[in-house]
């Protein structure tokens, strides 16, 4: 098995990682594990907040260490809350109370469309000069009532019109197949593939 730290210590992003690395014979390790600190998130870009962590957990961990940066962007809020999901209703963080002002911030608004974002840095080591970048969409609805006891976070109330389910009503894999990290992790396999990217 090769080793990879995962920048997160998020349990549902940690579950679903490894769901998927498994297979190609990738150990998912989070850094929380190697005592690794979590790093700031100061961008406000994806991809520069997901390189930050991933140079972060490489450099305290001495291993190859991916992150990823994601969250859901809704088109009547201009984008928002975009890359502050996590901490949407303030800190502690907190799902229940981010859905609660999600909810609220589109009481009367008639365009409901949102899409989660993806994105995940590779880096082989903390300089490494030719991070890998894979990137994945979702494009759905948020509903006022939630539905469903999967997934993690806004997952209640996102809801994917063509299938009639929310994505917490989606069982794991089917969730995997077709959400943004899911579309992000295999891009990242694709390029890990061609690029024979681990070995190097
Ligand atoms: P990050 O750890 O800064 O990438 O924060 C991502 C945040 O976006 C999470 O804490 C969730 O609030 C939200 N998010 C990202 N991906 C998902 C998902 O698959 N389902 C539900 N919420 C998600």
């Amino acid at each position: 098995m090769r080793r990879l730290v995962l920048a997160s210590s998020n349990p549902g992003k940690l579950r679903e990682f490894r769901q998927m690395l498994a297979p190609l014979g990738i150990e998912v390790v989070p850094q929380s594990e190697l005592g690794v600190p979590e790093a700031d998130e100061p961008h406000s870009t994806f991809v520069e907040n997901a390189l930050a962590k991933a140079r972060h957990a490489s450099r305290h961990s001495g291993l190859p260490a991916f992150a990823d940066d994601s969250g859901i962007c809704v088109d009547a809020l201009d984008g928002a809350p975009g890359v502050q999901s996590a901490r949407y209703a303030g800190e502690p963080k907190s799902d229940r109370r981010n859905n609660e002002r999600l909810v609220s911030a589109l009481a009367d608004k008639a365009d409901r469309r949102a899409h989660y974002y993806c994105v995940i840095v590779l880096v082989r080591r903390a300089d490494d000069p030719e991070p890998l970048i894979a990137e994945g969409r979702w494009q759905g609805e948020v509903i006022e009532s939630p539905r469903g006891a999967g997934g993690f976070g806004y997952d209640p109330h996102f809801l994917l019109p063509e299938v009639g389910r929310t994505a917490a009503e989606l069982m794991p894999d089917e969730k995997n197949a077709i959400s943004h990290r899911g579309r992000a992790i295999t891009r990242l396999v694709e390029q890990l593939r061609v690029r024979e990217y681990l070995s190097a």
